[in-house]
C-alpha cells in the first residue's frame, strides 16, 4: 500500500493589508521550511505538524509513503496568485508522478482558510485540480485547521476529512494521525463515508473560540457524544476564521459515517447546538489602558504567576504585523514596572541593540513600521538589558521540539517597562523566547503577549489572571467593525461587550 502525502497551509486575513509571496513559504517562523521528496520525509517526520502525525501513523501500519511536498506560510493577507500557482502546480506534478509509481491514495495537510486574489476558496480550487488528476473514487483524505472556512465543494472533493479539536491547537499530530488511520482503514475495506455539511449562519470572533471555556468546550463535548454512535465516523466542527472576506467564511459542521440518515441527523443536532450557543460567543475585552490598570492592581494582590494581557488585535497568528505599539504605550504611560511585552518585530532596533551591546543605550523609536495606520513608534532611549541569537527550540505545547530562528533578538527597557524585539514576527505562544533571554515567565508580574488564544496553552495554568485586550491592530476583535463585502454571514449576536473605542 502506497500513500502520497502533501501539505500546503495558509490562513488568509483579508483585512491585514499584507500579502504572502512565494518566498514567505520558504522559512516561516516557528514551522518547518518548504521541503519536498526525501528531504520532506526527514524534516516532517521530526516536526510537530499534522503531516508528522500522519507519517508516524502510516509507518506504524507498514504503509509506504510517497512524499510530494510540504509548506506553510504565516498568516497574512492573501497568498499571491503566482505563489499559489507555483506551489499548486508543483503538488499536481508530483501527484502525477506518484500515480505512476502506484499511489493508492493521497493525504493532504491543509489549513482550510487560504485565499488568493483569484481563488477565494483556494483549497477548494487545489482539491478540484487534484481531482482532475485523480478522479473519485481515488481516495483523497485531508486534515484541516479548526479555523478552516470550509466550502461544500471542499467536502465533496475529499473522500474523508477532519480538523483539530483544540484551540490553542495542541493536537496537530493527533489530527494527522487520525485522518491517516481512517484513510488506511478505507483502503483496507471500510466504505467511503456519507458526508453531511452544515454552514453555521454566523461568524465567531477568535477571542470567543478558546476550547478551555464555553461555549466551544460544550460543543466539542456534544460532538464527541455523537461520535459514540458506531454509525458515525466523525463529527468535525470548524470554528472558521472570521477575518476572511470570502463567501465561505464562518463555522461549519461536517459529519461523516456509514449510515446516511444517522449522519444527517447528527449534523442537524450539531447545528441546533451551534444556533443555541450563539449568544455565548461574547468574551469581555478591555482597552489597553483598562487592561494595564487592572493588571497592576492584580499583580500587587494575592496569588502567584504573571497577569497575562493578550494583545489580541496584533496576533501574528491571525495576520497581525507583530509590531503595533498600543500596549507598549499603555505600559509606559502607567509606569508598569517589571512588565514585559513579547514581542515587537523591528529588525533595525535589533541590529542597533546588538551594536550598542548589553548595558548600552539606543535612542531610536521602536515598532509601528508595518502598522503605521494603527499606531506610532515608541520613542527611546532604550537600555539594552540582554541580547540573544534568536535561535532556540520550542518548549511550549504548540511548538515543542520545533527549531525556531528569529534572528538576533534583544530585551530593552525604559522606565522599568521591558520589551523584547526580534527581526521577525511570531505569535507569543512560545515561552522559549523568554527563556532564551533569561526571563522566567512564572516570575514576571505582568506579561503582554501578541496572541489571541494560543498563548493559553503555555500560560493558562501559570497565570494569576488573563486579560484579553484591544489595542489598534489588524486582527479586529469586533467583527461588526469590518467592511465585509463577500462574506455571507454576520457576526454572532449579541456581539462581545466591547468598551467604547476611539481608534480607527
Ligand atoms: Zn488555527
Amino acid at each position: 500500500m502506497k500513500i502520497a502525502v502533501a501539505g500546503f497551509q495558509h490562513e488568509t486575513n483579508s483585512f491585514a493589508g499584507t500579502v504572502a509571496a512565494r518566498g514567505d513559504f520558504d522559512r516561516p517562523g516557528g514551522w518547518p521550511p518548504f521541503c519536498a521528496g526525501e528531504e520532506m520525509m526527514r524534516i516532517i517526520s521530526g516536526a510537530g505538524t499534522p503531516a508528522s502525525g500522519a507519517l508516524a501513523a502510516a509507518s506504524r501500519q507498514g504503509v509506504e509513503i510517497l512524499p510530494l511536498l510540504w509548506c506553510i506560510g504565516l498568516p497574512s493577507g492573501p497568498v499571491e496568485d503566482a505563489a499559489f500557482e507555483d506551489i499548486a502546480d508543483d503538488i499536481c506534478t508530483r501527484l502525477r508522478d506518484a500515480l505512476e509509481l502506484g499511489a493508492d491514495a493521497l493525504y493532504l495537510d491543509l489549513h482550510g482558510a487560504m485565499a488568493t486574489p483569484s481563488w477565494p476558496d483556494a483549497e477548494g480550487e487545489l482539491l478540484a485540480r487534484l481531482r482532475r488528476i485523480a478522479p473519485a473514487p481515488f481516495p483523497i483524505a485531508a486534515s484541516f485547521d479548526l479555523h478552516g472556512n470550509i466550502s461544500e465543494a471542499m467536502t465533496r472533493a475529499c473522500t474523508l476529512l477532519d480538523c483539530y479539536r483544540t484551540y490553542p491547537h495542541t493536537d496537530l499530530k493527533d489530527t494527522g494521525a487520525r485522518v491517516m488511520e481512517r484513510l488506511i482503514g478505507h483502503l483496507r475495506g471500510h466504505p467511503a463515508p456519507f458526508v453531511a455539511f452544515r454552514a453555521v449562519p454566523y461568524l465567531a470572533s477568535i477571542n470567543d473560540q478558546c476550547t478551555f471555556v464555553e461555549p466551544t468546550r460544550g460543543l466539542l463535548a456534544k460532538g464527541e457524544g455523537l461520535e459514540a454512535d458506531d454509525r458515525i465516523d466523525s463529527v468535525t466542527q470548524f470554528f472558521g476564521f472570521p477575518l476572511a472576506d470570502v463567501a465561505d467564511a464562518g463555522p461549519s459542521i461536517v459529519v461523516q459515517g456509514r449510515d446516511g440518515r444517522a449522519v444527517e441527523e447528527a449534523a442537524d443536532a450539531m447545528l441546533a447546538a451551534w444556533l443555541e450557543a450563539e449568544p455565548r460567543f461574547a468574551t469581555k475585552l478591555l482597552t489597553a489602558d483598562e487592561a494595564v490598570a487592572q493588571a497592576i492592581e492584580l499583580a500587587a494582590g494575592p496569588g502567584t504567576g504573571p497577569v497575562v494581557i493578550a494583545d489580541t488585535q496584533d496576533n501574528p497568528g491571525g495576520g497581525g504585523t507583530g509590531d503595533t505599539t498600543g500596549m507598549l504605550q499603555a505600559l509606559i504611560a502607567a509606569k508598569a514596572a517589571g512588565a514585559v511585552l513579547v514581542h515587537i518585530a523591528d529588525a533595525d532596533a535589533c541590529a542597533k541593540a546588538h551594536e550598542a551591546g548589553v548595558g548600552g543605550t539606543i535612542d531610536r523609536a521602536i515598532g509601528a513600521e508595518l502598522s503605521k495606520r494603527f499606531c506610532e513608534p515608541v520613542p527611546g532611549p532604550w537600555t539594552v538589558i540582554k541580547l540573544g541569537s534568536g535561535d532556540f527550540t520550542g518548549v511550549g505545547p504548540m511548538y515543542r521540539g520545533n527549531p525556531i530562528s528569529l534572528g538576533p533578538v534583544a530585551l530593552l527597557e525604559q522606565d522599568g517597562v521591558r520589551v523584547i524585539v526580534a527581526p521577525r514576527k511570531m505569535q507569543a505562544s512560545e515561552p522559549g523566547l523568554l527563556l532564551h533571554l533569561g526571563l522566567n515567565p512564572a516570575d514576571l508580574p505582568i506579561m503582554v503577549v501578541k496572541s489571541s488564544v494560543h498563548f493559553r496553552g503555555a500560560y493558562q495554568e501559570m497565570a494569576r489572571a488573563i486579560l484579553p485586550a484591544i489595542a489598534p491592530g489588524a486582527v479586529e476583535a469586533d467583527l461588526s467593525r469590518l467592511p465585509y463585502r463577500h462574506a455571507q454571514r454576520k457576526p454572532a449576536r449579541p456581539f462581545s461587550p466591547n468598551p467604547k473605542r476611539s481608534n480607527a
